[in-house]
């Protein structure tokens, strides 16, 4: 199986299995993000239960802003084509339907 499946096979996974991550303190200051990030920066490359659970990731979509469903698959750092966020401080493969509280449109 490519890398990129086997590690959103395990991120799955993991959420599935009952971790619990930071999902409802949406990132939607400028300061918020910047705290967000910067944690994520301190992580270990391939620390990925930390980045889910600071990231907030939940495996459905969060809820709306505008009518718009807050998903990967509506947020600007999405590779449709690869299902990967691009996003520097995540850069890993997800599902459409999750979602984490660094969305942005
Ligand atoms: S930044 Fe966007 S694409 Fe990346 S995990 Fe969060 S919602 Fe999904």
């Amino acid at each position: 199986m490519p890398y990129d499946d086997q590690l959103r096979s395990k991120l799955g996974q993991m959420m599935h299995g009952g971790l619990n991550t930071d999902s409802e303190d949406r990132a939607y200051t400028s300061e918020r993000v910047n705290e967000v990030v910067w944690r994520l920066k301190k992580l270990a490359p391939d620390d990925w239960e930390q980045k889910l659970v600071i990231a907030g990731f939940t495996v459905t979509p969060y809820g709306e802003i505008d009518e718009i469903s807050q998903s990967c698959a509506t947020c600007m750092y999405y590779l449709k084509h690869r299902k990967y966020c691009e996003l520097p401080e995540l850069d890993c493969p997800v599902e459409p339907e999750w979602s984490c509280i660094l969305w942005r449109i």
